[in-house]
């Protein structure tokens, strides 16, 4: 049995450039991170003198007649109005956050270092496919590029966003809307409970342990050689600026390895078990009660990933209740008892069960998940849909 869903997607592409000396995309991109940075320049000053907001609509009004004048801005005609516009409505986004209390101010940022801008419905042309060729090429304001084509684009494209690295490169990302059949019958018949850790990644209810591989940790020598390199060089020189690109291609490579990893280790779970449990997958809990070292090992990462992965292949993810006892809990017996942090068995005083403190409670989430699945399985669902966005790939 299969079901038919409409889903958010992203195909992620590496554009070329023709002629390596057209610089017209990182003008673009320049430009984009210019209007960011004038815009919020005029929102702080506004602010200031009537401590007041100004509307997207009279700000979009305001960077339109700039773009028209002939003189001072007449290079911001090089970004196409809609990708102009698209970038205030993304600076109101972020105020909007901001007055929401859910995100911090609106910086300005290095035109250097700003990342993109993204053009809809206007300013681009898809060329077909030809059978046989590795790329495919695309119009971006009258000139032509290319980009290698390694997977075929499908559904309907919403947007199309250029993006450029901290290494310097050109990346196509489009936007999608695309019909999808996901399988509503799963086949493990398997239920399994899992405890992230900061020692293992993850252990579950069968004691397994799985260890989260240290690719920043290998690359360390390699990367500080290249660091101690690159200080040798001439600031502001081009070999300077090359060896920059070069540790930072060195990050992203590290980056992407890691992201591979989880999705690999999602796939493993997901042909492994219908239903995981786990604990409350809210990352500001989990930042609470381990401090800040879980953002080095990808928690947040892997808990998207693993969402779009198991919607992908119906298979389901719940999450107990961030109040359910897990840790102090014999999973034997039902005895608790206290245990600090660096306790890493758990014996327990009433049955003398002796266990690995994250098997223990890889159980113990197991066992609240089958309860939960007993009680009601509408809140299970609920609980689902709050883990992530329901059908949005987190990465192409
Ligand atoms: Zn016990």
């Amino acid at each position: 049995m299969q079901k038919a869903v409409e889903v958010h997607k992203a195909y992620k592409y590496r554009l070329y450039r023709n002629n390596k000396m057209d610089g017209s995309i990182h003008h673009q991109i320049n430009v984009a991170g210019m209007i960011w940075n004038h815009a919020l320049a005029l929102q702080k000053r506004y602010y200031k003198l009537t401590g007041k907001y100004i509307s997207l609509h009279t700000m979009q009004k305001h960077i339109a007649k700039l773009r028209m004048c002939r003189f001072n801005y007449a290079y911001w005609q090089a970004l196409g109005s809609q990708a102009a516009q698209e970038i205030l409505e993304r600076l109101d986004k972020a105020y909007q956050r901001f007055f929401k209390k859910q995100g911090g101010l609106p910086r300005f940022k290095k035109v250097k270092k700003y990342k993109s801008f993204v053009l809809k419905q206007a300013g681009w042309d898809l060329l077909d496919a030809q059978e046989g060729k590795k790329y495919r090429k695309i119009r971006i304001d009258k000139k032509m590029y290319k980009f290698v084509y390694h997977r075929p684009l499908n559904g309907v494209i919403k947007t199309v966003t250029i993006k450029r690295d901290s290494a310097g490169r050109l990346w196509l990302c489009f936007s999608v809307i695309e019909k999808m059949e996901i399988p509503e019958h799963t086949s493990t018949g398997k239920i399994g409970g899992f405890d992230f850790g900061l020692t293992n990644f993850l252990t579950t209810d069968e004691g397994k342990t799985i260890e989260s591989p240290q690719y920043y940790k290998c690359d360390l020598p390699r990367l500080r050689a290249i660091q101690r390199r690159v200080s040798r060089k001439v600031k502001h020189s081009n070999n300077h600026k090359a060896g920059i690109w070069h540790i930072n291609r060195r990050h992203i490579r590290i980056a992407d390895k890691r992201l591979n990893f989880h999705f690999q280790l999602a796939n493993a779970l997901c042909d492994q078990y219908d239903v995981m449990v786990f604990e409350d997958l809210n990352l500001d809990a989990m930042k609470h009660l381990w401090g800040r070292k879980i953002s080095d090992l990808g928690f947040a990462q892997f808990v998207k990933v693993l969402d779009w992965v198991a919607f992908k292949r119906g298979k389901r993810i719940i999450q107990i209740s961030r109040w359910e006892r897990t840790t102090g809990k014999c999973s034997h017996c039902g005895h608790t008892q206290k245990l600090e942090l660096s306790d890493r068995v758990f014996e327990c005083e009433g049955c003398g069960n002796t266990l690995g403190r994250d098997h223990n409670a890889a159980i113990n989430i197991l066992e609240a998940g089958h309860r939960l699945m007993l009680s009601q399985s509408i809140e299970v669902l609920a609980n689902r849909e709050a883990v992530g966005v329901n059908g949005r790939s987190p990465y192409h």
